[in-house]
């Protein structure tokens, strides 16, 4: 475990070319962007009003990316696979500050029925938060009540978003091997995105909490690995912006976002926007190997 300041950069490649198998976010352009998104997706979306929610939401993690106070990096595992998966009890704090923060700017935007939510939430005991934190980054979503868990997570995601980039910039990349989860925090992607930057049709799996994005080669489950059987879906043409790609071996799919045409487009709001994509694969037996923090509201408990 060890302490940023403590810590040289890492030598980075001088080549323009060359591949970077990790990618920091700027978290506040990701928030503004994805804001922007949710106001121009929910236009069309039977699910306005949760776009909205999430609209206001993500704005006030905006605002929270560059104004909130985030202390000192905490000792973080320099030499572990996902180093800012160990932060332990005192990340927590900061978080909980952050949440209460959040939901204190939410609780006059939202309707009666929410800021009942919003309320409670807000009185529950730090340690039951610190509890119901992990086992969201764990991927036990089912172990906290679908109503919190928006919020929770998103409290978690400006804190780690605003320390993945420092953390990515001390990483030796050249250690990083594929993998489904984030090689930074340990969790799961939202979805994957498709570059022409360096190179042609790269595909990026983008993280659900600290916003970072690492290689992943195409045509290769980003679950279980395999690259014989993999079909692709979309909706409309073979063109189409969001795809989706399934595995014939363990029945998982992830989206593919062909972001170069349309920079507009935001993994999350996306995601969010493509749900029948999601119902048709569901009905035809594959199941998602992927979190959508916006999604976790509609999660059953
Ligand atoms: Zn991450
Ligand atoms: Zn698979």
């Amino acid at each position: 475990m060890s302490h940023t300041a403590e810590i040289p950069l890492a030598q980075g490649s001088e080549s323009p070319l060359e591949l970077k198998p990790l990618k920091a976010a700027d978290p506040q352009a990701v928030y503004h962007r994805r804001a922007q998104r949710l106001l121009s997706l929910a236009k069309d979306s039977p699910l306005a009003d949760y776009f909205e929610l999430c609209r206001r939401l993500v704005s006030i993690q905006a605002r929270l990316a560059q104004e909130a106070d985030f202390g000192k990096l905490l000792a973080w595992g320099k030499d572990e696979a996902t180093p800012l998966s160990l932060l332990g009890s005192e990340a927590d704090s900061y978080w909980q500050g952050l949440l209460q923060q959040l939901l204190s700017d939410l609780l006059p935007q939202v309707d009666e029925s929410i800021a009942r939510v919003v309320r409670l939430l807000m009185q529950q005991s730090p340690e039951q938060l610190s509890s119901w934190g992990r086992s969201l980054r764990q991927g036990h979503v089912s172990e906290v009540p679908a109503r919190f868990s928006l919020f929770i997570w998103a409290a978690m995601g400006v804190y780690w978003s605003h320390w993945a980039p420092m953390v990515i910039k001390r990483m030796d990349q050249r250690k990083v091997a594929q993998q489904s989860m984030c090689p930074v925090c340990g969790c799961h992607p939202v979805a994957s995105v498709i570059v022409d930057q360096p190179r042609a049709g790269l595909r990026y799996l983008h993280c659900s909490l600290c916003e970072s994005e690492w290689h992943y080669i195409r045509a290769h489950c980003t679950s279980c690995g395999q690259d014989k059987e993999m079909t692709i879906w979309s909706l409309d043409d073979a063109k189409a912006q969001v795809r989706i790609e399934s595995c014939d071996e363990c029945h998982g799919y992830t989206k593919m976002m062909f972001v170069e045409n349309s920079p507009s487009m935001d993994v999350a709001a996306d995601d969010l926007a493509t749900l029948m994509l999601d119902s048709e694969l569901n009905a035809k037996g594959f199941g998602a190997t992927t979190l959508n923090p916006l999604l976790l509201a509609h999660e059953t408990t």
